[in-house]
């Protein structure tokens, strides 16, 4: 038993059973994602992709969401943003994840046919110091290293700290969140952009977030952005 198991028992995270952080019964409740919707107009769409006719300049290219949100899926992201040293947690967070897009072919051919670079979703500096860690960016390391991937972690900023999506409405959201990213400034030298990104957070709501930060991207001169999460909130 290691320290932290005196310190924190370990206890399933959706039915509070004592013995793991998430007991098989609850485990087995979690499924993979296989209504995607095209993230403009939220119409089902081929593995996330955005319908070309919905497609704008500077638009996002998809979205994919690779659980399916539930209790189990909502317990298992608050407590992932909240306590990172749930770390068996964060594993298993890790590999449906990776597992969830090994599925998703649209994925795939990205990858092969751009070589993204993996862009966390920012926290702004004030989270970022309470918290101690950016759980888009632990996500991100995941993905990274499985598929090969390389984070740029310091190229889109969090400029404007804003109210939790969760409390407001769709409209409201695209409101709260505009002007939120900005592309780094690197001191008398002109950044470096990717001409293809994948964003990732853990979990999609509007979209709200993942099209804000495709926008400021796209107009600073990526080509193509496609947006990743953990979960899709319906
Ligand atoms: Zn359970
Ligand atoms: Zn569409």
């Amino acid at each position: 038993m290691s320290f932290l198991d005196l310190i924190f028992p370990k206890k399933c995270i959706n039915c509070r059973r004592f013995g793991d952080f998430i007991c098989s019964d609850c485990f087995s409740r979690i499924k993979f994602n296989d209504n995607f919707q095209c993230p403009v107009c939220f119409r089902p769409s081929v593995n996330g992709l955005t319908h070309p006719v919905c497609k704008a300049r500077y638009s996002l290219d998809g979205v994919i969401s690779v659980v399916a949100y539930s209790p189990v899926t909502k317990r298992m992201i608050q407590q992932f943003k909240y306590k990172p040293y749930v770390s068996k947690l964060k594993d298993t967070i890790g590999e449906i994840m990776i597992e969830g897009l090994l599925q998703n072919e649209s994925f795939y051919s990205f990858i092969e046919k751009y070589t993204p670079a993996l862009i966390p979703v920012p926290l702004s500096m004030k989270k970022f110091r309470s918290r101690g860690y950016n759980h888009a960016e632990l996500l991100a390391s995941y993905v990274a290293k499985y598929f090969h991937l390389v984070i740029s972690n310091k190229l889109l900023v969090r400029v404007k700290d804003t109210r939790p999506q969760y409390k407001l409405g769709k409209k409201e959201r695209f409101e709260n969140i505009r002007g939120a990213f900005n592309i780094r400034e690197s001191a008398g030298r002109r950044t470096e952009i990717p001409k293809s990104v994948i964003i990732i957070d853990d979990i999609a709501t509007s979209f709200a977030t993942l099209h804000e930060a495709a926008k400021v991207l796209k107009r600073a001169g990526t080509k193509k952005v496609l947006g990743i999460t953990f979960a899709k909130e319906l």
